[in-house]
C-alpha cells in the first residue's frame, strides 16, 4: 500500500534498509484553502493538527515516526527528554514511546502556568512519564549526570526532539506537500509559515522543499527565546539532516538552502517563550473563525505573523501556507 511509505524512502529507496520508519499517523494531511482569512483569500492550512494516531497529535509526532526506530535501533528502553512545563513534546514522547515499551523520563523547566499549562500538566501526569521539575536550564544542566545515572543511561533526546534525524519529519511533511501542489491541490506556495520553539520543523521544511525542486520559502516565526534559534542555527540544523541523508546512502545532487529561502523572525515572540501576546490572542480568534483551534505558546503567534505576512506585498497574491502544528485530543 502507497500510504505505509513515505515518501523519504520513495523518493530515496536506499534509505528504506538504513533509515527505519514507524508510522504514527494519517497521511497526507489536508491542505485546505481558508476561505474569508486575511485580505487576498490566498491563506492555507496544512493541516498537521490530527497528524498522530496516539493519545497526542501535531508536529512532534511526525519526528517521533524516525526517532523512536532509532531509540529501539539502540536497544534504548528509556528516554530522556527535556522541555518547559506545558511541553507538547515530552507529552507526545510520553504516550507513543510507551505505546512501544519504552519509558520516558521528563526533566522540565518552569514556564508561566495557565489555564493552557494546567491542562497539560495532567495530560503529563497521566502518561506515565517520570516528571522532575528542573525549573532552570541551568539547574537541569547541573542535573544532567545525576538524571542519567539515575535512569540508567537512557537515550537523550534534546528539547523539541529537534536532532536531524528528528528534522526528518519535516522533510516528509515538504515531500508530501510538494506531493500535493505536484497532482494540483494547489498552486506552488510563495512560502510556508510555522512558529519555531527548537527548530526542526522549519529546517526540516526548509531541507524538504528543497530536496522536492520548489522555490517556496520557509517564514519561521520564533516564540522561543532559550534556545538559539537563528537563522544560521535553523541552516546548520537542515545541513546536518542533509548530511545525515547522505550518510545512509541517500543520493542527490547539490542544495541551496541559502538565496532568502529562510526568512526568521522575532517580531511575535512578545516577552519571551510561553507569555501569551495581545497579537497571539487576536490571531487565535481570527483563526477559530476559520475552524482552527490554535494555542497561545506557539501556532497564535505563528498565526499573527501569518496575517501580517498577508498584508504586506512581498508575496503579491501567491497562495502562503500555515503549518498547524498543534494537535489537541
Ligand atoms: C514544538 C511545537 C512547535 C515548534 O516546533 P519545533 O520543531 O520545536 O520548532 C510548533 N507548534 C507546536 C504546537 C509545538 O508543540
Amino acid at each position: 500500500m502507497a500510504e505505509s511509505h513515505p515518501e523519504l524512502h520513495r523518493r530515496y529507496p536506499e534509505l528504506a534498509a538504513t533509515l527505519p520508519h514507524l508510522r504514527l499517523g494519517s497521511r497526507p494531511r489536508p491542505l485546505t484553502r481558508l476561505d474569508g482569512i486575511g485580505v487576498r483569500n490566498r491563506v492555507w492550512c496544512k493541516d498537521d493538527s490530527g497528524f498522530g494516531d496516539g493519545g497526542w497529535g501535531g508536529n512532534k509526532v511526525r519526528k517521533l515516526e524516525w526517532i523512536l526506530p532509532d531509540v529501539e535501533a539502540h536497544r534504548s528502553h528509556r528516554i530522556l527528554t527535556v522541555g518547559a512545563l506545558g511541553t507538547n513534546w515530552g507529552l507526545a514522547t510520553a504516550l507513543y514511546a510507551r505505546d512501544r515499551g519504552i519509558d520516558t523520563t521528563l526533566a522540565l523547566i518552569d514556564q508561566p502556568v495557565d489555564e493552557h499549562v494546567r491542562a497539560q500538566l495532567v495530560r503529563l501526569h497521566e502518561s506515565g512519564a517520570t516528571v522532575h521539575r528542573t525549573h532552570t536550564k541551568a539547574r537541569t544542566i547541573a542535573l544532567a549526570p545525576w538524571l542519567f545515572a539515575r535512569h540508567g543511561f537512557p537515550y537523550y533526546l534534546p528539547a523539541g526532539g529537534s536532532t536531524p534525524i528528528g528534522t526528518l519529519g519535516y522533510v516528509e511533511a515538504a515531500l508530501e506537500l510538494a506531493e500535493q501542489v505536484r497532482s494540483g491541490e494547489m498552486p506552488e506556495p510563495a512560502a510556508v509559515v510555522t512558529a519555531v520553539g527548537s527548530g526542526g520543523t522549519a529546517a526540516g521544511l526548509l531541507l524538504g522543499l528543497r530536496l522536492a525542486g520548489l522555490r517556496t520559502r520557509v517564514v519561521a516565526v520564533v516564540v522561543n527565546d532559550t534556545l538559539p534559534l537563528a537563522e544560521r542555527d535553523l541552516v546548520g540544523l537542515a545541513r546536518g539532516t542533509e548530511r545525515l541523508l547522505r550518510s545512509r546512502g541517500a543520493r542527490f545532487g547539490p542544495v541551496d538552502l541559502g538565496s532568502g529561502s529562510l526568512i526568521v523572525t522575532r517580531r511575535w515572540l512578545g516577552p519571551g517563550y510561553g507569555h501569551p501576546t495581545a497579537e497571539g490572542t487576536a490571531a487565535a480568534r481570527v483563526a477559530a473563525d476559520a475552524g482552527l483551534t490554535l494555542d497561545p505558546v506557539y501556532t497564535a503567534k505563528a498565526f499573527a505573523g501569518l496575517l501580517a505576512l498577508d498584508e504586506h506585498p512581498m508575496f503579491g497574491d501567491a497562495p502562503i501556507v500555515f503549518v498547524d502544528t498543534y494537535g489537541p485530543r
